[in-house]
């Protein structure tokens, strides 16, 4: 079944014989015993909820691993992840990671004692040199957030295999439709679901995506003893978001391929960051691993002042945080995403007060291309 069949036909679970072309929302905290010592495959919705369990189907399916669990949002997908570890264990991720797992990684991770450091995962050789006895795995965003590096995943994961690592790779960006990291070596896809697998703006996911049987048990006793499942209704949202997931990506990224060129030509516009561009370094490597570039373009603009008011003088384009909905949505990352970043590194990254990020939606391209150009111009 090719993806753009399985978006829609992803999951062959029935759950009753009325028909139902939509799978039905089984709004029940709980399930009805048939006698002691039985039960229907169903106890309680933190464990197992039916639509929940079609909707994991279908993001199984899509990454091509062997099963899905569904979160409240991305960022309890990660917390459940890193339950994974103990105190002294220490791990690898790229250091321009979305804000919020470096939120996390520095003081929910280091409390609990594991050590994270954060270098250019696009760089193998610093990535080798940095693996210590307690190394325990690899934590990859690519391409990343905001600043569009790439990482070579299948490189990657030849160095984790070889020195017993977990390589974790998180999706979001590209999502299965364009990225499919566990066939490329990767062993836990993570996804923030509220991006484009929803794809409306309008519901909070998160997903964690394994091949491994133990490791999905490991992982499956920490979901259900933390409980940071996702709803019965969520589930439904996400599964009909998905159902347009082919269609939606391909609309995005051929926007974003244009409005990434447009950019490249303003006067105001120092530099755009969107691996599509035949001279980004991570050009020839996003090509090899993936089938697209997505639809996420970072710029930068001549100043600060410029920045601001862009924000504020955008209309079809809104100034929100989030990304891969249908609507265009701009974000300052200084200030927004990565505002818990320390300043260091985020300069050191090039997140100044003059870089704007753009999730490209799937309005009519002229018309979002006449907003961004009215704003740079006013
Ligand atoms: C948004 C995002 C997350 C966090 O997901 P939430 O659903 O907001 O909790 C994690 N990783 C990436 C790349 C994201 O864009």
């Amino acid at each position: 079944m090719k993806i753009n069949t399985k978006c829609v036909h992803g999951s062959n679970k029935r759950f009753d014989n009325t028909g139902a072309v939509s799978v039905p929302i089984f709004q029940s905290a709980t399930f009805i015993h048939p006698g002691v010592e039985q039960s229907t495959g169903y106890d309680y919705s933190r464990l197992q909820n039916p639509t929940r369990e079609y909707l994991e189907d279908i993001v199984a399916n899509l990454e091509e691993g062997a099963e899905a669990l569904a979160f409240s949002t991305g960022m309890a997908a990660i917390t459940a992840l890193m339950e994974l570890f103990s105190p002294g264990d220490h791990i690898i991720a790229s250091d321009d990671l979305y804000g919020g797992s470096v939120r996390l990684f520095r003081h929910i991770s280091a409390k609990n004692g594991v050590r994270v450091t954060l270098l250019d995962t696009g760089d193998i050789h610093a990535l080798e040199g940095a693996i210590r006895p307690e190394t325990k795995a690899v934590f990859v965003e690519t391409p990343t957030n905001p600043m569009m590096q790439v990482t070579d995943i299948a490189a990657v994961a030849q160095i984790t295999r070889a020195n017993g690592l977990l390589l974790v790779v998180d999706n979001t960006f590209l999502t299965p439709y364009l990225q499919r990291p566990l066939t490329l070596g990767a062993d836990i896809v993570i996804h923030s679901g509220t991006k484009y697998l929803g794809g409306h703006n309008d519901t909070l996911a998160g997903f964690l995506v394994v091949n491994d049987a133990e490791l999905i048990q490991r992982l499956r006793f920490i979901y259900t003893s933390t409980g940071a499942c996702l709803s019965p209704f969520d589930s439904w949202l996400i599964i009909r978001g998905i159902k347009t997931l082919a269609l939606r990506m391909r609309q995005h990224e051929k926007s974003a391929n244009v409005i990434a060129h447009w950019l490249r030509k303003q006067p105001k516009v120092r530099a755009v960051y969107y691996c599509g561009f035949e001279d980004h370094p991570g050009h020839a490597v996003n090509n090899k691993q993936a089938d697209g570039f997505g639809a996420v373009i970072s710029f930068e603009v001549d100043n600060a002042k410029t920045a601001r008011d862009m924000l504020e003088r955008i209309k079809l384009v809104h100034f929100a945080e989030s990304l891969g909905g249908v609507e265009s949505l701009m974000t300052y990352p200084y200030m927004q995403t990565h505002a818990d970043v320390p300043e260091e590194q985020r300069l050191s990254k090039g997140i100044t007060d003059k870089l704007l990020r753009l999730s490209v939606g799937i309005e009519d391209v002229n018309d979002i291309i006449a907003d961004l150009s009215s704003a740079l111009e006013e």
